[in-house]
């Protein structure tokens, strides 16, 4: 297996960077078919929590060359969170997830840090200044996390809508502008400012778009690309039915909402 220490080391390679895929594996599945090809897979978080398939998406990523950080919803799975600090269907998901999953499920989750920092990237689920937990979905919270990280980037989901906050360094009073990316995108990470930045969620993507999103990161050609992956959405809803998950977590999918 690939590991962390060689991004670390400065070893060009390409790496497809997944998050929230929440236990959809019709949707983790389709991402990892469709994309380019690449040397190791980087998980910011959520791996399980509101999907069917929360074994066999966490056995996915196991098989393949991967790093990553563990989000609020395994933190919940593993028992490292009041469950009452989740909405009702989060909840009933987490609790139903909790029966699904194994004993290595669980010891798989509990290695997941809650943070990384390797090369020119800092990881996070949420923020790098409270991993876990916080959501960057405005300007104002994008720009008090460049503090809370050193390098020039920092990779973060849980929000599920893919964002890219820039720093504009005019100090004293640096601006932090706002992107939301695209597939027609491709940013040039040689000559970009400081960038915390949202690839979007594979297993519930909540930006109204009910395609799969995801980002390819290139050290060689310094270039980050965007995604989006049609997937057998039916096929997920089916599947929650069967198992009587929550209705609206089953007809959100649909939506991308
Ligand atoms: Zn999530």
């Amino acid at each position: 297996m690939l590991r962390w220490a060689e991004f670390i080391q400065g070893t060009d390679m390409r790496y497809l960077i997944v998050s929230d895929i929440h236990g959809n594996l019709a949707a983790f599945d389709a991402v990892l078919s469709a994309a380019p090809e690449h040397d190791q897979v980087l998980c910011l978080g959520d791996v399980v929590g509101y999907g069917p398939d929360p074994h066999e998406c966490i056995h996915r990523l196991k098989a393949l060359p991967h790093a990553g950080v563990a989000g609020n919803h395994d933190w919940a799975v593993l028992g490292k969170l009041n469950l009452e600090d989740f909405n009702a269907d989060a909840q009933t998901a987490a609790r139903w997830t909790q029966e699904q999953v194994s004993p290595e499920d669980l010891a798989f989750l509990s290695q997941l840090p809650d943070r990384l920092t390797a090369g020119d990237f800092t990881i996070a689920h949420g923020s790098p200044r409270h991993p876990i937990w916080e959501y960057i979905l405005q300007t104002s919270t994008a720009r008090a996390n460049f503090a809370h990280f050193e390098t020039p980037f920092c990779l973060v989901g849980h929000t599920h809508v893919p964002m890219i906050y820039a720093l504009q360094d005019d100090r004293p009073n640096p601006r932090c502008r706002t992107f939301t990316p695209s597939e027609e995108i491709v940013l040039d990470l040689a000559n970009a400012p400081r960038m915390i930045i949202n690839p979007g969620s594979v297993g519930q993507p909540r930006d109204g778009s009910p395609l799969a999103a995801y980002a390819v990161l290139d050290t060689d050609a310094q270039t980050l690309s965007f995604h989006r992956q049609e997937y057998p959405v039916g096929e997920t809803q089916r599947r929650m039915g069967e198992l009587s998950l929550p209705a609206r977590l089953i007809a959100r999918l649909s939506f991308g909402w």
